[in-house]
């Protein structure tokens, strides 16, 4: 999804205003309003670990979260549950979602070796019954090119070094329809992540309704390397896959909602959030039930400190984010009887929090940094233009400026939908800054 596009002037300006806080605020007011309350619910929030033990539990109960899944489901009812306990005023949206399914899977190398190969499928790949097929390895959409001669009737590997998520997650999207075009009938790609111990990494790719179909799976970096060590000796490769990938019919799932109704002003709203759903391979604790919690962690302390802002504060937790975004879609259209002047998104892991990034520019980017000064204690120290979230791209689509917050993220795609995406990776203290993070940046935005 693109983003920075042009969008209503007249609502940017009028939302860059209130979010500027007013004709002749000056740089430095807001953050000099809001120091006190700023450091109040730092302190309150990283005083209390409670959040990511819930964090624990959940992913330890509902791990593996795909659209359509029990899992989800469940697990959505389980939360819905403890923030009623908690006296919240939980709301959910309903959403239909699309719901593949993985079945069976296995790989293994037939020669020069025989060898089991980690594998998935990757989300949205059609099934094979021990497809059997002499392996071409390539490096680049323009090595399959110059060699598309040799590639027909074989599967084709993608071995593509990791550089940045946006550039190598090409292959894992659009391999199939790449190597189908040139009559391969399969391909397999190295796994997207800079680091691994075997472990393969899935996520979703697409066809073309024009192009064949073909079975389209990721092997781990380890296996992609040696391949190519293979290939480069002259070796030839041979191996066997199955995939049981299918669609079932679409599902019904929810979005979750909490928030605290505005003093002044309950119909704009300031939203923050992160998705609930993840892919079928780990437990989702930092893609994403991490920013899910941050947020609820964060809106708990606003509510414990008695803080009643101006405008609604609330926390979304949407559901299918990985393979549809149905969720923020929903939310965008179920809200437009209301004013939503910010959306914060936080789905890049809760490790320790340093920055937003954002596709506002003017007064309202100024206005961002300017409260962002109050994070600096946390180790939060910008607020620039760049990438933003998926959920929130359908508010922004709407001319709503949204923020994303970025991490420290070196492990991030060590783990990320993978078995490995577990509890153990993200520590209380990030997750806790995490929340602190959004909190005040959420607070200022719905107060000021
Ligand atoms: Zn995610």
């Amino acid at each position: 999804m693109t983003h920075g596009r042009t969008r209503g002037a007249g609502l940017l300006a009028a939302i860059a205003l209130c979010l500027a806080g007013g004709e002749g605020a000056k740089g430095g007011e807001v953050a000099d309003k809001y120091r006190q309350i700023a450091m109040k619910v730092a302190a309150a929030a990283q005083a209390d670990s409670t959040i990511y033990r819930t964090l624990g539990e959940f992913c330890d109960a509902y791990p593996k979260r795909l659209s359509g899944s029990a899992n989800l489901e469940r697990g959505i009812d389980w939360l819905v549950a403890r923030m009623k306990a908690e006296g919240w005023n939980v709301r959910t949206q309903h959403v239909m979602v699309p719901h593949w399914m993985r079945g069976n899977e296995s790989a293994r190398m037939t020669s020069p070796i025989e060898r089991t190969l980690p594998m998935c499928a990757l989300g949205g790949s059609i099934a094979c019954d021990r497809l059997r097929g002499e392996v071409f390895v390539v490096s680049s959409y323009d090595d399959l090119t110059k060699n598309a001669a040799k590639v027909r009737g074989k599967i084709v590997l993608f071995n593509v070094p990791f550089t940045h998520y946006g550039e190598t997650v090409s292959y894992r999207v659009g391999g199939a329809v790449a190597a189908a075009r040139h009559g391969a009938i399969g391909s397999l790609v190295r796994s997207v992540g800079p680091f691994g111990i075997q472990t393969p990494h899935t996520g979703g790719m697409s066809y073309n309704d024009s192009v064949t179909k073909i079975p389209h799976a990721a092997i781990t970096m380890e296996d992609a390397m040696m391949m190519q060590r293979m290939q480069d000796r002259g070796q030839k490769i041979e191996v066997e896959i199955t995939l049981g990938g299918h669609w079932m019919a679409d599902a019904p799932s929810r979005n979750i909602i909490i928030d605290i109704p505005g003093s002044e002003l309950p119909n704009e709203v300031v939203c923050m959030g992160g998705h609930i759903d993840s892919w079928d391979l780990g437990t989702g604790a930092m893609d994403d039930a991490g920013g899910c919690f941050a947020a609820w962690h964060g809106l708990n302390t606003i509510r414990k400190l008695g803080l009643k802002p101006r405008r609604t504060l609330r926390v979304v937790f949407w559901t299918n984010e990985e393979n549809g975004l149905r969720g923020g879609k929903a939310y965008e259209e179920q809200t437009r009887h209301e004013k939503h002047v910010l959306g914060i998104e936080s789905d890049e892991g809760t490790f320790a929090p340093l920055g937003f990034t954002t596709s506002s520019g003017g007064d309202t980017l100024f206005a961002f940094q300017d409260a962002c000064t109050l994070l600096e204690p946390l180790g939060v120290t910008y607020v620039r233009n760049g990438h933003t979230g998926a959920d929130t791209g359908p508010l922004e689509d709407k001319g709503v400026p949204v923020l994303s917050l970025n991490v420290e993220d070196s492990k991030y795609f060590w783990y990320h939908h993978t078995e490995g995406d577990t509890i153990d990776k993200l520590r209380p203290d990030e997750v806790n800054k995490c929340a602190a993070a959004l909190a005040i940046m959420g607070f200022v935005f719905a107060d000021k």
